[in-house]
């Protein structure tokens, strides 16, 4: 693996940064510190790989911005060995972070050519989360319920699927559509049937879309 001296000092004033954001959890610090997020980018983009930044990742889509990587992993209060769902696995960066974490990391992807690169790239540098590749709308029934479920799209609303998928004190970390822009939610499963809502500020996602491609 090609981290050099010079990429572990960019990532450690690219902590820095997110600290200076509000970041506080240090296993999440951690997580960004340790990972070699130059290896996630595009070639054209590598240079900017400490960047607190999105960048494309091909298909249309994006690695997501490293501080909004670093809230949603606050956010969700990973515990190791939990079992954690990611919906919209992109460049696998994030999923990265939660194995990082301790979690067992289930992470769905929709497009073909990014489910087919992130299977290559995450093992060759020790991450195994177990790759699905399907409509993240519907969850995965079949290996839930969760300690803990992230999307990293903008939904237009917050699916019932996910929402059953949740075991009783799990969170669910989903940024929803508002228009120009998406509202942080954190929505946690009280009991079988009460679910508590609570808003984290605006975001900018690309859009979680339906079915696969
Ligand atoms: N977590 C990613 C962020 C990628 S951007 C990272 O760290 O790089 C969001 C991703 O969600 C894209 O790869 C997009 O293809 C995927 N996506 C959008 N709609 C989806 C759906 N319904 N199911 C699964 N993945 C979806």
């Amino acid at each position: 693996m090609n981290d050099s001296l010079l990429h572990k000092g960019m990532r450690k004033r690219l902590v820095e940064t997110i600290v200076s954001k509000g970041i506080s959890n240090q296993n999440v610090l951690n997580a960004i510190g340790n990972i070699p997020r130059h290896l996630f980018m595009e070639s054209g983009f590598v240079n900017f790989a400490y960047k607190d930044q999105a960048f494309p990742i091909g298909a249309g889509q994006t690695i997501s911005q490293p501080y909004t990587v670093a809230f949603q992993s606050q956010l969700l209060q990973v515990k190791p060995n939990d079992k954690i769902l990611e919906v919209g696995t992109g460049s696998g960066y994030q999923a990265a972070v939660l194995v990082e974490l301790g979690a067992l990391v289930y992470t769905i992807e929709r497009q073909q050519e990014l489910y087919v690169k992130v299977q290559q790239l995450l093992p060759s540098i020790g991450y195994h989360p177990r790759f699905f590749y399907g409509d993240g709308y519907k969850g995965l029934p079949t290996y839930g319920p969760f300690d803990g479920i992230i999307v990293t799209a903008g939904a237009p609303f917050v699916p019932q699927d996910l929402l059953d998928q949740l075991k009783i004190g799990a969170r669910l970390v989903i940024p929803v559509d508002n228009g120009d822009h998406q509202i942080m939610k954190v929505i946690t499963r009280v009991d079988e049937n009460e679910f508590d809502e609570q808003h984290y500020g605006n975001f900018a996602f690309v859009p979680l879309l339906n079915g696969t491609n």
